[in-house]
């Protein structure tokens, strides 16, 4: 089998352009097509990375060799004799975890996005060449990947290596002047880079990464399935997001959500953090290693459909929290304050009730990756929904004495994910029939397949957990926590921004029936100036049933409707321990949470 040897570097770094090559020693002799993905596995919509693609040459023994496009991802060489060289330049701009980014301060690469693949090569092994940009103002600049070196120095630039085209897309690159931090779970080395500006405790991150880390490898209950792990962590002054990859995660953050110097507290920014650093770990097992039969492999070309996206995204969203409480890091109150902020996300989807999760996740690719103003309607999240399918699932099986969540995902680990097999559509459902018996396709019937939603209050009721719901008290309110300040009563039955303009409209609520429309602008309130205190006045000091006259105007017209307004919905949720709960329903509770 042939090697691939691949070099990049920020050729450009004030232009935003890599220099990315790939050399082949034995071409396809009736000329060679190269690929590149239209999406990064992990991010489920088509993301035409060849956009960034500005210009492309090859090359064969010092001579021009005439490269085209067959496709808009496709191109082809020439037909030559000896090694082909192709040389590309990459725009790289787009400060997201998905792509790449070059300026003078740092360099990131994705591997979908700069690296193509010779057709036909794809099992072939990878050399890389990371090259350090020219010029004495980079040379503190080092590198973070857990790609495996062939020559290069811990943390420098040089040659690294993978076993294949998959592999080598699956390592991320930062390079910078990056803050580095190690810690050890499970016996592996696991390291943090922190790039941006930032006063973080890094020892403090490190000490609750590895707690994060090591109730994740306990929960699989086997050594880690890596040698080693990074998390790149970009700090911002806004912005949050993760993708998951083999042994390595890239996360994006506001350097307030880091943990400051002297302070031992867990902020909820930190709080936020945690539960990101601890989803995409949870993602080392959960979809890059226990994952759909559908990306087994991926098809980097198209879509890949799976129903299944809820079970990826959310039961690893449910471990992302939960392990924070059972590592020790919050106590169970904080979790339960979680657990009722993400209760009350999905009550306020009105989407929830006309999608289910498996379909969310066979559409991903057109709908919950592309939201407009009618998604809340349409659209039900996967991750969210998905991850209280997941609890009410966990709660079923350990209600019945039937076993656990965590028993499934050993048997999913056991089965597919640690023998390299994909996980067929059907797998998830019959492992819980296994466990708790035929009535568990009833659940997948009502609960992941249909748009019913799970019994939580009566769940969470037998662990002792009692649950409240009530209207919300406004933009900032996101449930968790008991009512403060005065609640409303009406309903206006749409979100409306800071500039009076309707983002949502909700289905059946008092501003769709009255005719107002997404994107139309507030303008008068029952004769006063609308405004967002004139908003809160009318849903704290009217009622129901109530008819208001309003003027907005739609694109530059005006219109005048009468709303009538609704209830208040009770959407927003706050948990609490039952003081007197029945023996039972504790000890059902600390064998959950693993508090006891
Ligand atoms: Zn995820």
């Amino acid at each position: 089998m042939s090697i691939i040897s691949y070099r990049i570097t920020p050729a450009n770094p004030n232009a935003h352009l890599f220099e990315v090559s790939c050399t082949l020693d034995d071409p396809d002799p009736a000329g060679q097509r190269f690929r590149l993905p239209a999406w990064i596995p992990g991010s489920y919509l088509i993301r035409e990375f060849a956009r960034q693609f500005i210009d492309m040459r090859a090359e064969a023994g010092g001579v021009a060799v005439n490269i085209r496009k067959e496709a808009k991802d496709v191109w082809r060489a020439d037909p030559v004799q000896g090694a082909l060289t192709v040389i590309a330049t990459v725009y790289a701009f787009d400060l997201s975890v998905r792509t790449a980014y070059v300026d003078n301060a740092r360099a990131y690469f994705n591997g979908p996005s700069v690296f193509l693949c010779p057709e036909g090569h794809e099992a072939s092994a990878c050399l890389l060449d990371i090259v350090a940009p020219a010029g004495d103002a980079y040379a503190d600049w080092r590198v973070a990947t857990t790609l495996d070196t062939n020559g290069a120095a811990s943390h420098e630039f040089g040659r690294y290596r993978a076993a294949t085209y998959d592999e080598l897309i699956d390592h991320p690159v930062e390079m910078g002047d990056f803050a580095l931090a190690a810690f050890s779970a499970g016996g592996m080395r696991h390291e943090i880079a922190v790039t941006g500006r930032h006063d973080c405790d890094l020892e403090r991150l490190a000490r609750d990464l590895a707690r994060v880390c090591q109730c994740h490898i306990d929960l699989f209950g086997a050594r880690a399935p890596f040698e080693r792990y990074l998390f790149q962590v970009t700090a911002l002054g806004s912005g949050h997001g993760g993708l998951e990859h083999r042994s390595s995660t890239s996360l994006l953050c506001r350097r307030d959500e880091l943990p400051a110097r002297g302070d031992n507290g867990i902020t909820d920014d930190y709080l936020h953090f945690l539960g990101l650093a601890s989803h995409e770990y949870f993602h080392a097992w959960n979809v890059k290693r226990i994952k759909p039969d559908a990306f087994s492999p991926y098809d980097l070309s198209r879509e890949n459909y799976t129903r299944q996206l809820w079970a990826f995204e959310g039961i690893t969203s449910y471990y992302d929290d939960l392990a924070l409480v059972r590592c020790g890091l919050i106590d169970v109150s904080r979790y339960l304050e979680l657990l009722g902020r993400t209760i009350s996300t999905v009550l306020r989807t009105p989407g929830r009730l006309r999608q289910s999760i498996a379909d969310s996740s066979f559409d991903a690719w057109i709908k919950f990756y592309r939201p407009d103003e009618n998604s809340p309607n349409a659209v039900v999240s996967y991750y969210t929904k998905g991850s209280l399918v997941a609890l009410a699932l966990d709660l079923t099986l350990r209600r019945a004495r039937h076993g656990s969540l965590d028993a499934l995902m050993q048997t999913l680990w056991a089965r597919y994910g640690g023998a390299g097999i994909g996980v067929p559509e059907d797998a998830i459902e019959r492992i819980a029939c296994e466990m708790g018996g035929d009535e568990m396709h009833v659940f997948f019937g009502r609960y992941v397949d249909g748009t019913e939603d799970p019994p939580l209050d009566a769940l969470l009721g037998a662990f002792g957990i009692a649950w409240h719901l009530r209207p919300s008290s406004g933009a900032n309110d996101r449930g968790g926590k008991p009512a403060t300040g005065t609640l409303p009563k009406a309903s206006l039955g749409a979100k409306v921004g800071s500039d009076l303009k309707l983002l949502h409209v909700y289905s059946a609520g008092a501003a769709e029936r009255a005719g107002l429309a997404p994107n139309d602008v507030l303008v008068a309130i029952d004769g006063i100036r609308a405004s967002a205190d004139a908003i809160n006045a009318l849903v704290t000091r009217r009622s129901p049933g109530e008819r208001i006259p309003m003027l907005a105007f739609r694109r530059d017209e005006l219109v005048s409707v009468e709303v009538e307004l609704l209830a208040a919905p009770l959407d927003t949720c706050h948990l609490a321990l039952q003081t007197d709960a029945p023996e039972r329903a504790v000890a059902l509770r600390e064998a959950w949470l693993e508090t006891a």
